[in-house]
């Protein structure tokens, strides 16, 4: 009898032969089954593969007695309830490095996009209400010369701060640790907040982070900067910033990633100032396929009994 797998939701390029060949492949589908379906349908499987839209939790786990991997789409792990796993002796791994650079990418697209105004003046023209020529018509923000606040300097952070200086940002960061980064200055979250022109977020969604940039801190902020937020919705308090851009004490926010996906809050769909993308930042042919390839490469390790190739700690 081959090992059982089961795979919540479809990936992108299918399952591969190597993986049909080594396990039973349960589930797969576009769209997952019922929740409360799972004990049936996934009855047996010895490894899990999920998404970051899939939660693993306890009575999960406990219904499904030999899940032994988890093996995540992605990198971020909120999705998973880690003691859970790890009173179950169930090991957990994740995609990252692969997605690192397209992430990075779209970090500083919404930068751009929210300081030089793209997706409004994509909207006006669209609109045909483009008809002042005026100098002082339409301006955005200058990015040049201006100081960038990363929150949270693991991969992507640091691939953001690789790209700023190549737009001549100055970059301050905020994080548990020193990182030897040259051009780059670590500071507290506070200073971080009030000296950052652009404030772009890229820690882990987790109790310590649940609601970082909240309203009181976004009130700290230095007058007419920008958010981004490739991180985590949870990550900042989605009310106070549109109060904050509404009234100007912000310039705008380019947003990847909401509390309640994929339903946005309506006043941030209606405020022009801030730029919204529906969770891509690893959203490009190249890297999606990557990530897909890291999870049936875990797959495969794990039924052929091998240590994990990026096990979550
Ligand atoms: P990473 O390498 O683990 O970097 C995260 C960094 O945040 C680490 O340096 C971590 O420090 C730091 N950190 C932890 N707690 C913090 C806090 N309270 N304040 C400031 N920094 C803190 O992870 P990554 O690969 O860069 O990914 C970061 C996150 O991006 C993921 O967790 C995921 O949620 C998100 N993401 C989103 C997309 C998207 O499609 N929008 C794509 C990929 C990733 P320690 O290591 O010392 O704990």
């Amino acid at each position: 009898m081959k090992p059982a797998v089961f795979v919540m939701r479809a990936l992108p390029g299918g399952i591969p032969e190597a993986v049909r060949a080594s396990c039973e492949v349960l589930g797969g589908d576009r769209a997952p089954p019922a929740r409360e379906t799972l004990p049936e349908v996934a009855r047996g499987a010895e490894t899990l593969v999920v998404t970051y839209l899939d939660r693993v939790d306890g009575p999960l786990l406990a219904a499904l007695p030999a899940v032994r991997r988890v093996c995540s789409y992605g990198v971020g792990v909120n999705h998973v309830d880690l003691p859970a796993c790890r009173e179950r002796g169930v090991v957990l791994t994740n995609t990252p490095d692969v997605l690192t650079d397209a992430t990075a990418d779209l970090a500083m697209a919404l930068l751009l996009a929210a300081a030089r105004r793209v997706a409004e003046g994509d909207r006006l023209i669209r609109a045909g209400a483009w008809r002042a020529v005026a100098p002082d018509f339409f301006l955005g923000t200058e990015v040049s010369g201006k100081v960038l606040g990363i929150v949270g300097f693991g991969r992507i952070g640091q691939a953001v701060a690789r790209r700023a200086l190549g737009f001549s940002l100055r970059v301050l960061y905020s994080g548990p640790r020193e990182v030897a980064f040259p051009g780059a200055e670590r500071v507290g979250l506070d200073r971080l907040l009030s000296e950052s022109d652009f404030v772009s977020l890229h820690c882990p969604l987790n109790e310590e982070t649940r609601n970082l940039l909240s309203r009181d801190r976004i009130a700290r902020m230095k007058r007419g900067a920008v958010v981004v937020n490739t991180a985590r919705g949870p990550v900042l308090d989605e009310e106070a910033l549109a109060d904050a851009i509404e009234d100007g004490r912000l310039f705008a926010a380019g947003l990847d990633v909401f509390r309640d996906e994929p339903n946005v809050p309506p006043r941030l769909r209606t405020l022009e100032r801030v730029v919204l993308t529906p969770h891509v930042g690893s959203g490009t042919v190249e890297t999606r396929t990557a990530m897909a390839g890291l999870v049936w490469e875990e797959v495969l390790r794990a039924v052929a009994g091998r240590a994990p190739a990026h096990p979550v700690p």
